[in-house]
């Protein structure tokens, strides 16, 4: 069983904010920088299907409405439990409110991450998703920094994520399409391209299945638990039988 889950809270200085937040610990870290406004991730997130923009989400402020979740481990209805906020970078940068919920009979408590966040990615998925695909399609990460206005580096941190990740990508989202009756999917020889077709595919049969499935690269967020781009060894694939895949929308 999970430890207790810690959201992990920082102020992150200038300098950082345009790449990804650094997973600090599972403690609580109080910056002493006072400006800003504060960046947070957790080291364990629910990642549920947000239907709304990043915008009206933003709007809700610490209002904004969750699907209730039932527990990873036990399977018993969690509790929504306080939240924290958390600034994303759509466009402009949002601070927004996530929602956590407790387990009480576990002890554990998850952050409930809206599908447009990825976990310690200050910018939102459909951003790195679309510089992802750009630089799939050709283009060199130089060019796509040019053409967004996102810091080089950051760009460059995304790609080689990618593609460090896109032969676990590729085979989870993949085995996703087939547990949701797809036939396999043919995938190139090159490991980033099949990460984006398998997307692509388990993205269209679950449409084909699902009402309210979100866009691509919120599924792609959904999916991976926020670890699309993540170091973790676990990546917490959601399955067909998972409940977490197409929760309720409130
Ligand atoms: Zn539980």
């Amino acid at each position: 069983m999970d430890g207790d889950v810690l959201c992990v809270g920082q102020n992150p200085p200038a300098a950082t904010m345009a790449g990804p937040f650094e997973e600090k610990g599972p403690s609580l870290r109080v910056s002493a920088r006072g400006e800003g406004p504060k960046a947070v991730t957790s080291t364990v997130a629910i990642v549920w299907p947000c239907p709304l923009g990043v915008d009206e989400y933003a709007a809700a402020g610490r209002d904004v409405e969750v699907p209730r979740p039932t527990c990873p481990s036990c399977a018993k209805p969690m509790i929504i439990w306080s939240g924290y906020p958390r600034t994303v970078r759509a466009g402009d940068d949002r601070l927004i409110w996530v929602r956590r919920s407790k387990c009480v009979p576990c002890r554990v408590s998850h952050c409930l991450l809206p599908a447009f966040c990825l976990l310690r990615r200050l910018y939102g998925a459909e951003a790195i998703g679309a510089a992802l695909e750009a630089i799939i399609d050709g283009a060199v990460a130089r060019e796509v920094a040019d053409a967004t206005g996102f810091p080089y580096t950051t760009v460059r941190d995304w790609r080689r994520r990618h593609r460090e990740r896109a032969p676990v990508l590729a085979a989870g989202f993949a085995a996703l399409a087939v547990e949701l009756g797809a036939g396999a999917p043919e995938l190139a020889a090159v490991p980033e391209r099949a990460a984006l077709q398998a997307l692509d595919r388990a993205w269209a049969v679950a449409r084909s299945r699902f009402d309210a499935v979100p866009g691509r690269w919120r599924f792609w967020s959904v999916v991976s638990g926020g670890e699309a781009l993540g170091t973790t060894t676990h990546t917490p694939w959601i399955s067909v039988g998972g409940r977490r895949l197409i929760p309720p929308v409130p």
